[in-house]
């Protein structure tokens, strides 16, 4: 089974967006314990990779200790970090390489205090941090999915989104809709390669 609830918002997703190609290679942001991961991996298949971050460290998928997936899952592999910070986000660039990646996904989400306005702000802090990384890796085409909590910088996060994008959709899973203000911004398309330094 899935190791998270928050799997079948992902598969929500995915039928609302389709996100997942076969083959694909996916970042999945805020990963832990492991659900995205899992519907990421049956999706792309065993020609595909999925490279997940956590603060948090995530337990190995094993599709036969876990029972999921029909064996034509992805490679995956784990980053423990924090991708507010460089080095992060670096390791992460090194582990994605060259090609670039298909789909960036974030379900990151800050600890709550249950002010709302904190939250909400924190929030839009990840989901900003998942855009730059999305800008950094994304290959042209490809996609941006990005949890964020409801309220007054929603708007300008996501006319920022859509300056890079072909289109950007507000879209509240079914699964998500019992809890909370939370919802996913879906970028489809990037428009351009990612910059080249250059040196
Ligand atoms: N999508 C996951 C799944 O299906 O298993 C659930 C993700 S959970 C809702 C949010 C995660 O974001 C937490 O595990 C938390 O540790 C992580 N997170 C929050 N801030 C982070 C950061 N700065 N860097 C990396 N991960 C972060």
């Amino acid at each position: 089974g899935y190791r998270s609830r928050s799997a079948y918002k992902l598969q929500q997703l995915d039928e609302t967006a389709s996100l997942f190609d076969r083959n694909d290679t996916v970042v999945d942001l805020g990963a832990a314990p492991g659900g995205w991961l899992q519907v990421a991996a049956e999706h792309v298949g065993a020609g595909g990779t999925v490279v997940g971050v956590d603060l948090q460290r995530i337990r190995d998928l094993d599709p036969e200790a876990d029972d999921w997936g029909d064996g034509d899952v992805a490679n995956v592999e784990t980053i423990r970090g924090d991708m507010t910070e460089a080095k992060t986000q670096d390791r992460l660039r090194e582990t994605i390489g060259e090609r670039g990646a298909d789909v960036v996904v974030s379900d990151m989400a800050p600890n709550m205090t249950g002010e709302y306005s904190l939250d909400h702000a924190r929030s839009v802090h990840l989901a900003r941090q998942a855009f730059e990384v999305a800008l950094d890796l994304l290959t042209p085409g490809g996609d941006l999915v990005v949890k964020v909590f409801q309220g007054r910088d929603l708007e300008a996060l996501q006319e920022d989104i859509e300056a890079e994008f072909e289109y950007v959709r507000v879209v509240s899973p079914p699964a998500s809709r019992d809890s909370s203000s939370e919802v996913y911004l879906v970028a489809k398309g990037r428009m351009t390669a990612p910059v080249e330094t250059g040196d």
